[in-house]
C-alpha cells in the first residue's frame, strides 16, 4: 500500500560562471552521472532526479521554491562540487520547506597523481566548497544531514538511503489523516498530548470519531466478503479448530472479519493512514478488534491502542521507512519483565494489536476471553517474534516539544515455550541491560507504548526527528544514566531557546 517510487530526490550541485562554461559542462556531466548512480542504487528506494546545476542566487532561490511546490519531491540532496559562494544560497535556503542532506563527496575517488594540474584542482574542489555551503548552513542553524565518501561507496550510498527513507516518512506525515475512534483511556496521560501542536510540528491531523460511526462501516460488510475473508484467514493462518466454519466459536471469526471489513472500508473511504481504538469505548462493536489492527498494520496502517495517536503516527512513520527492508514493524509495549541469572528481560506484547509483519512462523488465529472491556472474546493471531536486533521507539508531548526515544534490544527466543499466553509476543534484553535502559527511558519520560522494528534503525529515526526537529535521544550500549541524566536537562535548555517564544 505504500509506494516510495512516486517519491522524488532532487540531486542539487551548486557552482559559479567563475570556471567559464566548460568547466560547468563538466560539473552537469559528472552530477548526471552521480544522480544516476544514487538512483541505481539498491540503498535508494526513491527516485533520484538531476537538477541543473545552480551557478546564481536566482536559480537557487527557484529551484528551492519548485522543490516546495512539488508534492513528488520529498527532498535535496546538495553537493558542492567547485566552489559555489554560500551568499548565494542564502535566498534559497531561507525559503526551503523540503529537508535536506548536504552530501560531501568529490567526483573522482582518487588524486590522479601523474597529471594532476591547477584545472584538476579547479574542477575538483568539494574539499573546501562545501565547507563553504556547511558554514552557511550552519550559520542559518538549519538541520539537515552531513553524509561524506565516495559517491560510489556502498556505505555513503546507504547513509543516502536512510535519510532518503526519513524524507518519506516525513512527506508522507504532512497532511496525514488519524482517525481516533473514541478517545483517550481515562486518566492516562503519556498518550495525551497538544494535537495542535503536533500538526504544526509533525503535519498530521488526528480526526475524532464515535464508534457508531466506525459501527455502520462494520454493519455494511456483506455475508459474501466475510465468507472471502474467512478463506483468506484460512490460507494464510493456523485457524484454531473452534473457529473454522461449522465449528462453536465460528461466529466470532466471522465478527472479527466483519469489524476488518467494516474498519478497511471506513479508513479507505476517509484516505486514513492510522488509526486509533480504545477497549473503553466499543459502543456497538462486538468485539474489540484485534486481528483487524494486526492485519492493518501489516497492510501499512499506523496503529496506537488506548486513544494513542502519536505512537499511531510513529508506527507509520516506521512502516514507511521500512518498505522494502525485510524485518517488520509493530505497535509494542513492554509488558512484563524476567529478572533472571541470563540478565533481565522484556517480554514485550499487548492485550491483541501486534503486526504479524514480525512474526516468526506462521501465526495461529485464536479467540480468547479479553478479561478487560466487557465485551465478547475477541479473535487475534497469537505468534512468537523473530530472533535479531530491534529498536523499541517512543515519542512524547513533554508540553511545548516532542522528545523521540529509543532502546537499541536483542530479541531472542522465549526461554520457554508460553502456552497459556494467549498473545503475540516478543522477548528482549534491552542494551545496555534492562537496569540501565529501563532507568533512562524512565527519565525522559518514555512511553509504555512504543514502534517496534528489526529493520527500522536508530539511524533512520535520528533522521527523522533531524527533519522534524524534535529532540531525539538513544539508549544502547553506552548509554550511561548519569550522562543521559546531563543530556537530558542539556536538552531541555536548548530547545527551551530553541522554540522561542
Ligand atoms: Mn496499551
Amino acid at each position: 500500500m505504500i509506494d516510495l517510487k512516486q517519491y522524488e530526490i532532487w540531486f542539487v550541485t551548486g557552482s559559479q560562471h567563475l570556471y567559464g562554461p566548460k568547466t560547468l559542462e563538466t560539473v552537469a556531466e559528472h552530477s548526471k552521472e552521480i544522480a544516476a548512480a544514487l538512483g541505481a542504487s539498491a540503498h535508494v528506494p526513491t527516485q533520484v532526479v538531476f537538477k541543473p546545476v545552480l551557478t546564481t542566487p536566482d536559480a537557487i532561490r527557484d529551484l528551492c521554491l519548485e522543490a516546495n511546490s512539488t508534492k513528488a519531491c520529498v527532498g535535496l540532496v546538495t553537493w558542492m562540487h567547485t566552489f559555489s559562494p554560500a551568499k548565494m544560497w542564502i535566498a534559497g535556503l531561507s525559503l526551503l520547506k523540503k529537508p535536506f542532506l548536504h552530501l560531501h563527496t568529490q567526483y573522482g575517488r582518487e588524486i590522479p597523481w601523474a597529471t594532476i594540474d591547477m584545472d584538476f584542482m579547479n574542477l575538483n574542489q568539494s574539499a573546501h566548497g562545501d565547507r563553504e555551503f556547511g558554514f552557511i548552513s550552519s550559520r542559518m542553524r538549519l538541520n539537515r544531514k552531513v553524509v561524506v565518501g565516495h559517491w560510489g561507496d556502498n556505505e555513503t550510498q546507504r547513509e543516502i538511503g536512510v535519510w532518503v527513507r526519513a524524507a518519506c516518512a516525513w512527506a508522507d506525515a504532512q497532511g496525514m489523516k488519524i482517525a481516533r475512534f473514541g478517545d483517550n483511556m481515562r486518566d492516562v496521560a503519556v498518550t495525551e498530548g497538544d494535537k495542535v501542536s503536533a500538526q504544526i510540528r509533525l503535519g498530521y491531523d488526528v480526526y475524532g470519531y464515535g464508534v457508531g460511526d466506525l459501527v455502520k462501516f462494520v454493519n455494511e460488510a456483506s455475508d459474501a466478503e466475510v465468507d472471502k475473508l474467512i478463506q483468506t484467514y484460512m490460507d494464510e493462518y493456523d485457524v484454531a479448530a473452534e473457529l473454522r466454519p461449522g465449528s462453536a466459536k465460528h461466529s466470532s471469526l466471522r465478527d472479527g472479519a466483519r469489524t476488518e471489513i467494516g474498519l478497511r472500508n471506513f479508513l479507505t473511504a476517509g484516505n486514513f493512514k492510522a488509526f486509533t481504538d480504545t477497549f473503553e469505548d466499543l459502543h456497538g462493536l462486538v468485539q474489540l478488534p484485534g486481528l483487524a489492527a494486526q492485519r492493518l498494520m501489516r497492510d501499512g496502517y499506523g496503529f496506537g491502542a488506548e486513544g494513542d495517536w502519536k505512537t499511531s503516527a510513529l508506527v507509520r512513520a516506521m512502516k514507511v521507512m521500512n518498505v522494502g527492508q525485510t524485518g517488520g514493524v509493530s505497535f509494542m509495549e513492554d509488558y512484563t519483565y524476567h529478572f533472571s541469572a541470563t540478565g533481565d528481560k522484556v517480554l514485550g506484547a499487548h492485550m491483541l494489536e501486534i503486526c504479524e509483519s514480525i512474526a516468526v512462523g506462521k501465526p495461529k488465529l485464536e479467540v480468547h476471553p479479553l478479561s478487560i472491556g466487557g465485551k465478547a472474546d475477541p479473535v487475534r493471531l497469537v505468534f512468537d517474534s523473530q530472533r535479531g536486533v530491534g529498536v523499541c521507539a517512543s515519542i512524547m508531548d513533554m508540553g511545548g516539544r516532542y522528545r523521540l526515544v529509543a532502546n537499541v534490544v536483542d530479541v531472542l527466543p522465549t526461554d520457554e515455550p508460553l502456552p497459556k499466553l494467549p498473545v503475540a509476543r516478543a522477548l528482549w534484553l534491552p542494551r545496555p541491560n534492562l537496569k540501565v535502559a529501563a532507568a533512562t527511558w524512565i527519565f525522559a519520560g518514555g512511553a509504555h507504548h512504543t514502534g517496534f522494528s528489526y529493520s527500522v534503525t536508530p539511524e533512520h529515526l535520528r533522521d527523522f526527528a533531524e527533519i522534524a526537529g524534535i529532540e531525539f535521544l538513544l539508549i544502547d550500549e553506552n548509554t550511561k544514566v548519569d550522562e543521559f541524566k546531563d543530556k537530558l536537562r542539556w536538552n531541555d535548555l536548548y530547545y527551551h531557546l530553541n522554540n522561542g517564544l
